[in-house]
């Protein structure tokens, strides 16, 4: 039986920061959240998109020559633009821009394709009790792709981490803990109606699946993005804590300050950013926030 392809935007190796020792952590396209923070754009579609560098372009021409639709044009005021609308994604451009200033972010591959690139990493696995991490987006976007390359790494003996954002259906969730060592769980907001400003959608089903999830048996690490005005204060972080409490299998809160890292792909994703003037937390104020958090009994840490 053939099994399902996947599509994917990157994949990181030797990352430290997604789940226990040296992992590969595979990031899969589509997320049915909009995060005002987000720092993957390129995740949200779940289609290919294509990627303009206008600080690698040479001025070659080769774009405009390729391109059958019209998709690059110089106007008149000698502006360069790139006409998303009129784009099929074929392709060709950026096989003609030896300036890599084109990028197709997103290719299709198969559970194969991601596993020799696992495989060759196994080592160090090994030696720190690493493994893979599949991240996104959502990793449930693509249930069925991820659902056979974490079958292929239990297969394996490869230690598997989802890091997921909790807006799936239980019967996807259910699919799938077999076959994973360690979820990554995101919380964001206690308060629906901010969670639904925030990112898109309430946060019911979010709280219903961790609440069953926690009594399933599979450890959980909860990561908190903090992000300054939004979600920093301390009624938002102690109603986080009083929902995590009573909950079985949480091994830790990861708390994550928020970066200016992605900033850059907004413009050239060419989406709106609504997080410009917002500042990264200081380490006092992280240091602080887990002041709030230690007294519900969690294990707290703070990241980078
Ligand atoms: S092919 Fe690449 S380098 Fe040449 S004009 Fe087009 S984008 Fe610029
Ligand atoms: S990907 Fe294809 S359709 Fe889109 S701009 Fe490039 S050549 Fe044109």
């Amino acid at each position: 039986m053939e099994l399902p392809k996947g599509w994917i935007f990157d994949i990181k190796k030797f990352a430290v920061h997604d789940g226990p020792g040296i992992r590969t952590t595979v990031f899969l396209k589509g997320c049915p959240l909009r995060c005002w923070w987000c720092h993957n754009p390129e995740a949200i579609s779940s289609r290919p998109e294509l990627v303009f560098f206008a600080n690698k372009c040479i001025g070659c021409g080769e774009c405009f020559k390729v391109c059958q639709r019209g998709g690059h044009e110089i106007l008149d005021s000698g502006e360069r633009v790139y006409h998303r609308e009129r784009c099929v994604l074929c392709g060709e451009c950026v096989e003609y821009c030896y300036a890599e200033a084109l990028v197709m972010e997103g290719k299709e591959v198969s559970v194969e394709d991601v596993m020799i690139e696992l495989r060759k990493d196994i080592p160090f696995y090994e030696n720190s009790d690493g493994g893979i991490t599949i991240s996104g987006g959502e990793p449930l976007f693509q249930i069925e792709f991820t659902l056979a390359l974490l079958r292929q790494c239990k297969a394996e003996h490869l230690h598997t981490a989802i890091d997921t954002s909790g807006q799936a259906s239980w019967a996807n969730y259910e699919k799938i803990l077999p076959f994973v060592d360690l979820v990554l769980y995101d919380m964001k907001h206690i308060d629906p109606e901010r969670h639904r400003e925030y990112t898109g959608v309430r946060n019911d089903l979010i709280l219903e699946n961790l609440r069953k999830m926690s009594q399933y048996g599979v450890p959980i690490e909860i990561r908190m993005p903090i992000i300054p005005t939004l979600n920093d204060y301390r009624e938002s972080i102690e109603g986080i804590a009083t929902f995590l409490r009573p909950l079985e299998n949480i091994t830790r809160l990861q708390l994550l300050p928020y970066h200016r890292l992605g900033e850059a792909k907004y413009e050239r994703l060419e989406r709106d950013n609504r997080m410009p003037s917002i500042e990264p937390p200081s380490k006092e104020q992280m240091q602080q926030i887990a002041t709030w958090i230690q007294p519900y009994g969690l294990e707290v840490n703070v990241n980078g």
